[in-house]
């Protein structure tokens, strides 16, 4: 890990740590981070993996990489694959720690057997939709279910043979017994283990039951000698569960729950189940679509692992909900590739500018240095080619500029940037009027873009040799939803922004760009950064804009 100050990172959570260390409670800090294989990570799953990892570094101790897999209807091993895959991307070794709860199934059943014989838990034969009616609300007590009372030998034998797949689904569940009038509906009688005729992409057809969340999660980190259990807020309810189980199963270890608040995201969602509808209903085209806030989707567009990690950090953890601006994000991914990436140049909507008074042998070798990263010497320089004909931005030209624009205009001098001085002399148009190609001329004794006499040019554009240029498609993303809270005005999946991705497919790109693979972001000079896309191919080159280069998103709010 390379972030500074890993040792004073400081938060409730830490310092609850600290406080164990010093009363000697532990021997070892052991925390988990417990994905279900359900979906791709995304960056709020990012928060919860630098903390669990990040507090087990800090401290010395050990985090348990552990696929909550007790849903087989919902999970795929494509997605163990890819939780892995992004994990380690994103900075973090778990390689002996993985652990599935699934690897407890045994054990996770002996424990239901044990609460049975405790007179704890037993078989009901509600349905769903009975059992939701008997619950009762926060403001009116449950009702107990008629089986609540059933002997411990009918639930003992109702119970193996729910195993055994004598019943269909939703037919029998298995519930502890605790309370029908608790106030936290957590206690109410929650089912600990229901019917599920489905492969487990692990366990196969070895079991037909399933253990619900709850029950699974607090005795695997037993098993797993967890110290700390850290998770969202929304788990906060059921801490009183998470201990009942711990405390009513002889099992020594007692791991304990902690919560801190979830990262929310402006303009995006954080859900992995409203992630697949998005992909689903063919809004984007996958987990790894560059507008998904999924962690394959921030490496597609370029987003360094390095600002992930520093943007979670700088969010510390706390207990207070909130949302993040998506603009705070990308101020981040910013900071960071203003250091790291290499400059070129790239021309996204080109207009031609033809030099008259510029050679025109086309053997005129006209080699330019341009310098690589202003930020770090060691990036060096790089020769570029000049020639005749070149393309600038269109909208670097105005036929009658504007008080406040100093770019280039008729009869008006601008920069090339590394090049020359131009002047524009004539503008050519289409049939119908459109701007079509520039006349310049330009001033031999400018070589590298100085002025030979001290004559003010205020404008420097960005360019690129027609004839020693590649032509690329550029996708540009834009916010993924149109409001910053999808949802917040009815329906969130209506909030989808119908124009979140741009393709410009005549775009023109400096050579050397090729030279860079997609895992290497580089910025555009004045249009922002950009990295090639996983599709990207030397013929048909493919760039994914991943931020402007300066913050848009004042102008949109
Ligand atoms: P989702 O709602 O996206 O499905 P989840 O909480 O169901 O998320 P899990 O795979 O169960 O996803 O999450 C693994 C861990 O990541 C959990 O400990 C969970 O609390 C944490 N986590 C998930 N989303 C966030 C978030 N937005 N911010 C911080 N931690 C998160
Ligand atoms: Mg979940």
């Amino acid at each position: 890990m390379t972030e500074k100050n890993l040792s004073q990172k400081n938060d409730f959570i830490r310092e609850i740590i600290r406080g164990d260390i010093a009363a000697n409670l532990h021997e070892k800090i052991v925390t988990r981070f417990p994905p279900e294989p359900n979906g791709y990570l995304h960056i709020g799953h990012a928060k919860s993996i630098c903390l669990n990892f990040g507090v087990a570094q800090e401290f010395q101790g050990l985090c348990n990489l552990r696929f909550d897999d007790t849903n087989p209807t919902k999970e795929d091993q494509i997605y163990i694959d890819a939780i892995k895959f992004d994990l380690t991307w994103l900075g973090f070794n778990f390689e002996n720690n993985i652990r599935y709860t699934s690897d407890y199934f045994e054990q996770l059943y002996d424990w239901a057997i044990e609460l049975i014989n405790k007179g704890l838990a037993y078989v009901d034969d509600l349905s769903p939709d009975e059992m939701r009616s008997y619950r009762g609300t926060l403001t009116e007590p449950g009702i107990e279910s008629p089986s609540r009372n059933r002997e411990i030998a009918e639930n003992l034998d109702l119970f193996e043979r729910m195993k055994n797949g004598e019943f269909e689904e939703g037919k029998m569940s298995l519930r502890a017994k605790i309370d029908m009038q608790s106030g936290n509906l957590n206690l109410r009688d929650p089912v600990i283990y229901r019917i599920m005729h489905a492969n487990h992409p692990r366990t196969n057809n070895n079991w037909c039951i399933y253990p619900m969340y709850d029950f699974g999660h607090g005795q695997s980190d037993a098993i797993e000698n967890v110290t700390h259990s850290l998770c969202t807020l929304e788990f906060e309810d059921h801490r009183p569960l998470y201990e009942w189980f711990l405390e009513n199963l002889s099992i020594p270890s007692k791991p304990k729950q902690y919560e801190f608040s979830r990262l929310n995201l402006s303009h995006t969602i954080l859900s992995k189940r409203r992630l697949l509808k998005l992909i689903e209903c063919g809004y984007v085209t996958g987990w790894n679509d560059p507008r998904m806030p999924t962690l394959a989707g921030l490496r597609r567009r370029g987003v360094p692992p390095e600002a992930i990690r520093d943007f979670v950090g700088r969010l510390g953890v706390t207990k207070s909900d909130g949302i993040v601006e998506m603009s705070y994000f990308e101020n981040t991914v910013r900071e960071h590739l203003n250091v790291t990436a290499q400059r070129r140049m790239a021309v996204l909507n080109p207009l031609k500018i033809v030099i008259e008074n510029y050679p025109e042998d086309p053997q005129f070798k006209d080699e330019l240095e341009a310098t690589n990263n202003p930020n770090n010497e060691d990036d060096g320089f790089r020769r570029l080619l000049f020639s005749r004909e070149i393309y600038i931005e269109h909208n670097d030209f105005m036929e009658n500029p504007t008080k406040k624009f100093f770019r280039l205009g008729p009869g008006r001098e601008v920069r090339l940037r590394y090049a020359y001085l131009i002047i524009c002399k004539e503008v050519i148009k289409d049939k119908k009027g459109n701007i079509i190609e520039l006349r310049c001329h330009y001033d031999p004794a400018s070589r590298g873009g100085n002025s030979p006499d001290g004559r003010k040019v205020k404008g420097t554009l960005h360019w690129v040799s027609a004839n020693h240029s590649k032509k690329a498609t550029i996708n540009l993303y834009n916010e993924l939803f149109t409001e910053a809270i999808p949802g917040s005005n009815g329906d969130w999946i209506e909030d989808v922004n119908k124009t979140s991705l741009e393709s410009l497919t005549n775009c023109f790109l400096e050579p050397s760009i090729l030279d860079f693979k997609s895992n290497t972001t580089i910025q555009f000079e004045r249009l922002g950064y950009f990295c090639a896309d996983l599709n990207s191919t030397q013929e048909n080159p493919i760039f994914n804009r991943t931020v402007p280069l300066r913050d848009t998103w004042a102008k949109k709010t």
